[in-house]
């Protein structure tokens, strides 16, 4: 049996969803269409609003839904303290630590030249011109310890040079390989307080 065409609309459009294959969509899209019907409109409304509602800070490059995100709107915190993260899950992991009161750079990804991501691609262009600009005193690189995650780190390290601004990394307490979203607030809390200056 097939799917009706707008059934198999659905189906095809859950796939876009990460870890997602056709036997989940079709999983998905068969049990709001058996028995949450108001569920799934909702979960359309809040899709439509939120992907046309939600840009990117032009300051962090964070989820934003004005010209900047809350964070580097706010001038209790300090904004030329940066750290440097791949996504805005670290973001939250970092807040939710309650050590940092800086401001942050969300990469939304890291360098990977074998995947056509380059330093433009993850907006290291902006963060350059925020460091020509001079308004950053101090960078806490938080990238992982992927190898992206390295190389990402080593580029910034290069971009900074000449530049008396000082910086360090957080790699204490984050396992290798692993995203710091998964580590919990004590831990990066220590391992914020433990940062160490970087060799340049
Ligand atoms: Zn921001």
């Amino acid at each position: 049996m097939r799917h009706s065409p707008l059934v198999q609309n659905l189906i095809t459009a859950f796939t876009c969803l990460p870890g997602v294959g056709q036997r989940s969509a079709q999983r998905m899209a068969y049990s709001l269409l058996e028995r949450n019907r108001e569920g799934g409109l909702q979960l359309s409304e809040a899709l439509e609003a939120a992907m046309q509602g939600v840009s990117q800070c032009q300051r962090c490059r964070n989820f934003a839904e004005d010209v900047l995100c809350p964070v580097c709107a706010d001038d209790r915190r300090d904004q030329a303290l940066v750290c440097v993260v791949a996504s805005p899950a670290d973001v939250l992991a970092i807040e939710h630590s309650g050590e940092y009161r800086g401001r942050y750079f969300v990469l939304m990804g890291h360098l990977s030249p074998i995947d056509g991501i380059g330093p433009r691609q993850i907006g290291l262009d902006l963060l350059e011109q925020q460091i020509q600009a001079g308004e950053i005193s101090e960078i806490i690189l938080a990238t992982g310890t992927t190898v992206e995650g390295e190389a990402t780190a080593h580029y910034i390290l290069e971009m900074i040079a000449g530049t008396s601004i000082t910086i360090s990394r957080i790699a204490q307490g984050v396992p290798m390989g692993g995203d710091l979203e998964f580590v919990d607030g004590a831990t990066l809390a220590h391992a914020l307080r433990g940062r160490r200056p970087l060799e340049r």
